[in-house]
């Protein structure tokens, strides 16, 4: 085991959570503090199967477009797939992620921790497959190579904090560390010296590759 840090150590002038309130607050794996958006698209945890990965993805629909509500709509089966040419590639695709942090910070969730959200493929973790059975899936807003937002950061490590409070959560991952060569996010433009400063946790809780750069 592993202490838990009380607070992450960063400056909380100026950001401003959404859905208000610090107490984390847990109903049925929905954080009462995160805006709830339901996806239809999840599916049950194998029996017995705890959360033992956090894994991080960004996306943007169209890529590098933020704020116009697209990733909510396509994982609540609602993108016009005519609405813009990349969208061609995601026609009945069903894909879902427990929450997303968006560019200002705000928190979104999509799914019940409880339940197996469909974010990342075919997968592996040090040498178990499927990592949607044993993890929660967090999307930033973002583009792969470019960079995340300070209030992202911020949101992401409360999130997390709150998540290994509620549910034990024991290591973090890129979906580009479970999927190499076919998955690529959230990418260069990801700090991950700095998530592993504002959670403190041990080396061995990242990938082998992040630990050694962090
Ligand atoms: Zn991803």
């Amino acid at each position: 085991m592993w202490a838990l840090p009380t607070a992450i150590d960063v400056p909380m002038t100026g950001i401003e959570e959404h859905g208000g309130g610090v107490a984390p607050g847990w109903t049925s794996g929905w954080l009462r503090r995160a805006r709830r958006c339901e996806s239809p698209n999840f599916g049950v945890r194998p029996p017995g199967m705890g959360i033992e990965l956090v894994l991080i993805h960004s996306i943007s629909l169209p890529p590098g477009e933020y704020g116009n509500g697209a990733i909510e709509r396509l994982f609540t089966n609602r993108l016009d797939c005519d609405a813009h040419p990349y969208y061609e590639q995601l026609r009945g695709l069903e894909v879902s992620a427990h929450f997303v942090v968006l560019r200002d910070g705000e928190l979104v969730q999509f799914v019940s921790c409880d339940r197996r959200a469909w974010h990342a493929g075919t997968s592996h973790w040090r040498g178990r497959a499927d990592c949607n059975d044993f993890s929660i899936g967090i999307e930033l807003e973002g583009l792969e190579g470019t960079s995340f937002t300070p209030a992202q950061y911020l949101a992401l490590g409360r999130l997390m904090q709150d998540m290994t409070e509620a549910h034990g959560v024991v290591s973090v991952a890129g979906h580009e560390h479970v999927a190499p060569g076919r998955k690529h996010d959230p990418g260069s433009g990801f700090d991950w010296a700095l998530l592993i400063g504002l959670l403190g946790w041990p080396a061995q809780n990242f990938p082998d590759a992040v630990a050694e750069a962090g």
